[in-house]
């Protein structure tokens, strides 16, 4: 299960190099400049210089967000010299890393430690700046996005200065958790972990009909609960899901739910066919390659059901062709001002276009659907908001403008995409 071989590609080009692009492909820019800070100093000294002379700048994290958020023509920066976990409050459950550090790296020392992060996505190879503050999730009715645990930033201003946002200042923790680096360089990060924990998944197979049944059953009694719907039997093969066939009751290998439950467990360690034990951080991560464009829009969880109900009708009737499968999850609602799931428990429903093809027709068609539920997209998933969407939607959308803008009043680290939605 394990993925990191291929997640990790990114960026072909290297640091030396004036072109970037995402991990999927279909994201790239020319950059003026380039900048790998060692440490929070240079780092300073490296957005100071480039804002004096009027660049605009962008930090990338591991690229996979689907989006332009990380792109520019200006001063790009990696901070894949700015990793590691500097800090570790074992009594509170606390962590400190680098900015740059990726989930992955910052897991392995959790485990060590004997703690674990509440949750989990699909994958670990994201920059934990990078994933948390898009609102990257995971699934569990009960828990939030990854961002609902950051309890401390280190932004870095464009003046070169550090902007410290932690408990006692509310208000900027709340904007800043979910901020697609909008409000500074994050330098550092400090997260409430749990204690660690192991986790027993089970995966098994049903009727589209018989999942909808059990939804609420299964999303009330497990910590963890998702599925994918496939269409065809060959959706599966396009986000490697394991072939669960045998588990089905039906016997059906179209129109079906790949499906997933994970709960904290005691048992020992143990693999069978389509049950594992494992430390948390072992169990989360499945495997991807970069085969698709994905859009992700968070639905109020009442209206779950039929959104996902609306999606896989629109897929049979007129849309054979979109057979990436619908991913199907859960996140409880939280405070962050910018978060999908800004006081609004949560489904999420995604979907995938095939690179090379012209998918829009079929995105926007979802789009269509999602938002007659007041969805609320991924930040770093494909979607068709306008600023005045972000403003319906967001009741916070005004404050947080209002904080960018006197953070960054020359919009020092906005690129043309998130200007259109934050200015
Ligand atoms: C295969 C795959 C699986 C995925 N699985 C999930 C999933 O399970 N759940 C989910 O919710 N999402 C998922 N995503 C989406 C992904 O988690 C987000 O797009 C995430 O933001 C990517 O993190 P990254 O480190 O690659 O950041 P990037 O995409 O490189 O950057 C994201 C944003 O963060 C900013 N940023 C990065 N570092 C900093 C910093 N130090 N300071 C300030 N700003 C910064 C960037 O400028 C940009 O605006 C998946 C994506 C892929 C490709």
């Amino acid at each position: 299960m394990a993925t990191a071989s291929h997640n990790m590609q990114v960026n072909d080009f290297g640091i030396d190099s004036p072109h970037w692009r995402n991990w999927v492909g279909n994201q790239s820019c020319i950059r003026a400049a380039r900048g790998a800070p060692a440490g929070e100093d240079e780092l300073c000294a490296m957005v100071r210089d480039a804002a004096a002379r009027g660049l605009k700048v962008r930090v990338a994290g591991s690229g996979h967000s689907f989006t332009p958020v990380a792109l520019t023509n200006g001063l790009h920066l990696t901070l894949s010299g700015m990793t590691g976990v500097r800090h570790v409050d074992r009594e509170r459950r606390r962590v400190t890393a680098s900015a740059g550090t990726t989930i992955n790296e910052l897991v392995r020392v959790l485990k060590q430690e004997g703690l674990s992060m509440v949750n989990q996505g699909d994958i670990d190879s994201q920059a934990i700046a990078g994933a948390l503050t898009t609102g990257t999730h995971g699934t569990g009715a009960r828990l939030g996005a990854l961002a609902s645990s950051i309890v401390g930033l280190r932004l870095v201003q464009p003046d070169g200065t550090v902007l410290v946002a932690d408990e006692t200042t509310p208000d900027l923790l709340l904007a800043a958790r979910v901020s697609l680096g909008t409000l500074g360089v994050i330098s550092e990060m400090t997260l409430q972990v749990a204690d660690g924990y192991r986790l027993r998944e089970r995966i098994w197979r049903e009727d589209f009909e018989t999942a909808m049944e059990r939804h609420d059953e299964l999303a009330a009694t497990h910590r963890h609960f998702s599925f994918f719907w496939c269409m065809t039997e060959a959706s599966r093969h396009c986000y490697c899901l394991p072939d669960t066939a045998a588990t089905s009751r039906s016997g059906r290998t179209t129109d079906v739910c790949e499906m997933k439950v994970m709960d904290i467990t005691d048992d020992e360690p143990f693999a069978s066919e389509f049950v594992k034990v494992a430390y948390s951080s072992d169990v989360y991560p499945i495997e991807y390659i970069p085969n698709f464009h994905e859009l992700e829009y968070a639905v109020p969880v009442e209206h779950g059901k039929a959104a996902v109900r609306a999606v896989r009708q629109l897929m049979l009737d007129e849309f054979p062709e979109a057979i990436y499968p619908i991913e199907y999850r859960f996140t409880a609602g939280d405070d962050a001002w910018m978060s999908p799931f800004h006081r609004q428990d949560s489904v999420t429903v995604s979907v995938s276009g095939e690179p090379g093809t012209d998918y829009w027709p079929y995105l926007r068609a979802v789009d269509r659907i999602l938002r007659g539920y007041g969805a609320r997209p991924h930040w770093g998933k494909l979607h068709f908001l306008t600023g005045e969407d972000v403003t319906a939607l967001y009741p916070k959308a005004g404050e947080f403008r209002t904080l960018r803008r006197r953070l960054d009043p020359e919009g020092t680290y906005l690129n043309d995409h998130l200007a259109g939605l934050f200015l």
